[in-house]
């Protein structure tokens, strides 16, 4: 099989599409026994924050919400991530923080909260991305510090790498406890290369990309 080119606009080059796959020909890794099957906190996200007025401060995000698909983008953005709409003209709105409702354990905002839960410790949680792109997708988030947006890391450097090296760490932890522990999903999920390297060295390649 040939390997595939993508495009700047997420295609393969010879016009592939890959919608509609069938998820059962997908390897997938369960989720270790975390967390809880039902939520702490019923009612929704609006009657959490009446009754936890002090969280208001952190449980919105100050968004652009597209007016051509709806996608909340940052406000510092100028075109849509999504499907490239100018958002000039957009005004700035808010919607919820839906990391406060995950860190709390809130049932739903409109629609339901449930994440998929991969590794904890006392002060941070790494769940799959509800809306992954990628075939081992996952984010970690911080449950003890609030951080409007990358900015707040300039603020305090040393603090801030110590912070991201702990998010990065978690991340890894729960890779390598899940997907990469799982031979069948490295064997279909990675390329022959990155099946046949160590995952120290997968790691390490990961960061020096990121560098480069
Ligand atoms: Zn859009």
């Amino acid at each position: 099989m040939s390997e595939i080119v993508w495009t700047a606009e997420g295609c393969a080059q010879d016009g592939t599409l890959l919608a509609g796959a069938d998820p059962k020909r997908f390897v997938s890794v369960d989720i270790p026994n975390l967390g809880s099957p039902a939520p702490k906190v019923s009612g929704g996200f609006d009657a959490f924050l009446k009754e936890n007025p002090h969280l208001e401060s952190q449980a919105y995000n100050e968004i652009k919400k597209c007016a051509n698909c709806g996608k909340p983008c940052a406000v510092t953005m100028e075109i849509c991530n999504a499907c490239g709409a100018s958002l000039a003209e957009v005004q700035i709105s808010k919607s919820p923080n839906l990391f406060i409702a995950f860190i709390f354990g809130v049932d739903k905002a409109g629609f339901p909260l449930k994440i998929s839960m991969r590794y904890e410790t006392e002060d941070v949680m790494v769940f799959d991305d509800p809306l992954a792109i990628t075939r081992a997708h996952v984010l970690s988030v911080p449950t003890n510090v609030y951080c409007p947006d990358i900015r707040s890391l300039f603020a305090d450097p040393p603090s801030a790498i110590k912070l991201l090296n702990k998010m990065e760490d978690a991340a890894w932890k729960a890779l390598c406890e899940g997907p990469l522990s799982s031979e069948s999903w490295r064997r279909q999920a990675l390329s022959a290369a990155g099946n046949a390297l160590p995952v120290a060295d997968l790691r390490h390649l990961n960061a020096t990309d990121r560098m480069s």
